[in-house]
């Protein structure tokens, strides 16, 4: 069930939307009856073939190794796409292409990508990416037990590996190891491959069952035991693979940020259309104002959501730093599909709460998201710790002035209805910079990185609202000035403004409080703001739903 009125409305761009129907037309020939035939609990070993048969493997793999030659842009329809289907196909896919593929793709040899990526992209082989240990998830970069040890004619892999998707069925792992010298020294963090073909001994896989969710998919403890790897199995240079598996996991945040977004449009798609069918009396569940209130909220989450994502990989496809905008775009858009999930399976009632109607394995699916490559936490203390990193090359915060001159030279008729939010924004803005100042000048070191957690995570979150804001003004500009901006898109965007300006408003105020100080500026900005945005109401109440028309 896929509301696809809504993700037209949503990508606005004629070739991602053509993509978007290929891909609902494939599911619905392919997926659909597969589905049915396939377990609850049974891996979906057809897949991957069925995919690159469609022309749906390889997206932003280059065609001279076998792929599509497209962007990672227009990956985001594809997994967006199956994953309204089934979470555990999109999470497959994505295990294989954007970390497995994607670590070849960016870390290896000519002649490695040449030996490698057409199997992949052909979906003649699957492929496992082999990161997280028993001992370490989040910190694993320092504390990696495996190894690579140098030998005369080769290297020996040693170690274990959990969590890996794909592990049991992999015909090939990318495997991050710390490499050692014959002379015992360390010589960095270093990936390899590894074919199971000739190995099938030494690699023991042990298939991980009894998930929440995502439940098709295999997930796998791996030891490696004392594997031989050839020298030109070594992907890269020695001491390369901390930093590819990084670009790895901006890209693959990007992709799953995508797939947790398809789960929510189709939970919301189905709270829809369940409202509609059920009657209070001689009134739908779905005409009840506050049905229609919850229903707007969740499509306005998925529209907002979906700026964000779409900004970060814009810059990833033009290979510009977005390491901090990847993981607000995932943070964002990960708690709010969750968040739909949620909402979904309460207005569905006792029947959300049954298997047969998919809103609760959309929501157990979705469930991992916020815990898999890149728990939430570590994503938000990294945003916080980057917010002072000089030359990060991150313009995280637009100021709201470039916005407006933004928004005045992509478009002639927004500024009018766009000023107000525009001005609460600044207000917001302004409130956020003062609330930081104050809080580093009381600390003796000067640095935001010494603030606590606590206040980290509230620094960061206040941070990606006001970055998303931007973004959804930009959105907002653009889609005007090609004359495609509907109602419901203005009215979500400003909507989100006018929530996101309080908040930070409101958040600012309490960052002080909780370090013992209070500044009547931030007061009188919050005042203006709920002035401004409380006149501005009427162009933001009750857009009708496009996941009605759908
Ligand atoms: C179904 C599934 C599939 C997966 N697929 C793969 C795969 O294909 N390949 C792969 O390599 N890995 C995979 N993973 C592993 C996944 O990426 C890790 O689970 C994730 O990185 C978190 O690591 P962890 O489980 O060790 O949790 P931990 O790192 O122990 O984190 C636990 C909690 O502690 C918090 N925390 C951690 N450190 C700090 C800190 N310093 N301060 C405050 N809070 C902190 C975290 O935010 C989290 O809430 C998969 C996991 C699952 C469940």
């Amino acid at each position: 069930m896929v509301a696809h009125g809504l993700l037209a409305e949503i990508l606005q761009d004629d070739d991602l939307i053509l993509l978007a129907k290929a891909v609902r037309e494939f599911g619905e020939r392919e997926l659909v009856p597969y589905l049915r035939k396939l377990g609850k609990e049974e891996f979906p070993d057809k897949f991957l073939p069925l995919a690159a048969r469609s022309g749906f493997l390889g997206t932003a793999i280059p065609t001279e190794f076998g792929g599509q030659g497209g962007t990672l842009e227009g990956f985001l329809p594809v997994i967006e796409g199956i994953a309204a289907y089934d979470g555990s196909l999109a999470l497959t896919l994505a295990a294989h292409e954007s970390l497995a593929t994607t670590h070849v793709l960016l870390g290896s040899s000519a002649e490695q990508k040449r030996k490698y990526l057409p199997d992949l992209a052909g979906g003649r082989k699957i492929a496992a990416w082999c990161l997280t240990e028993p001992q370490a998830g989040s910190n694993i970069f320092s504390d990696m037990r495996s190894k690579l040890s140098r030998t005369p004619k080769g290297w020996i892999l040693s170690g274990e590996k959990t969590f890996i998707t794909n592990g049991c069925h992999a015909d090939l792992y990318v495997v991050i190891a710390r490499a050692i010298d014959q002379d015992g020294q360390e010589v960095g963090v270093t990936g390899c491959v590894l074919e199971r073909p000739g190995n099938q001994n030494s690699i023991i896989c042990t298939p991980l069952h009894s998930k929440m969710g995502m439940c098709r998919t295999d997930t796998a403890a791996i030891k490696f035991d004392n594997v031989f790897i050839a020298e030109d199995s070594i992907l890269g240079p020695v001491g390369s693979a901390g930093q590819v598996a990084r670009r790895v996991l901006i890209r693959g945040r990007i992709g799953v940020a995508a797939l947790v977004l398809g789960l929510a449009r189709d939970s919301l798609a189905r709270a829809v259309n369940y409202t509609k069918t059920r009657m209070i009396g001689k009134t739908s569940l779905f005409d009840q104002q506050l049905t229609r209130t919850k229903l707007s909220q969740m499509e306005e989450g998925l529209w907002v959501a979906w700026q964000a994502v779409r900004s970060a990989t814009q810059l990833a496809d033009q290979s510009k730093p977005c390491k901090v905008r990847a993981s607000m775009a995932k943070v964002f858009a990960t708690e709010t599909a969750l968040r739909i999930a949620d909402e979904a399976i309460q207005l569905l009632g006792g029947y959300g709460y049954m298997t047969d109607y998919k809103v609760e394995q959309n929501y157990r699916d979705a469930r991992l998201l916020t815990i898999g490559e890149g728990a939430s936490e570590i994503l938000r203390l990294a945003i916080a710790k980057n917010l002072e990193t000089p030359g990060s090359g991150e313009d995280l915060m637009p100021s709201p002035e470039s916005l407006g001159r933004d928004v005045e030279l992509t478009c002639t008729s927004l500024p009018t209805l766009w000023g107000p939010s525009l001005n609460a924004l600044k207000l917001a803005h302004n409130s956020f910079q003062m609330a930081l100042e104050r809080i580093k000048g009381d600390d003796p070191s000067g640095h935001l990185s010494s603030l606590c957690q606590t206040t980290a995570i509230k620094v960061a979150d206040l941070a990606t609202r006001l970055w998303i804001a931007g973004q959804v003004t930009r959105a907002a500009a653009q889609l005007a000035n090609r004359g495609t901006a509907s109602g419901n898109t203005l009215r979500r965007g400003k909507s989100f403004l006018a929530k996101a300006s309080l908040g930070v408003c409101h958040q600012s105020m309490e960052l002080l409080r909780a370090h013992g100080m209070s500044d009547d500026r931030l007061l009188s900005n919050y005042s203006a703001v709920l002035q401004i945005t409380a006149q501005d109401r009427p162009f933001e109440s009750f857009p009708p739903l496009v996941a009605e028309r759908s």
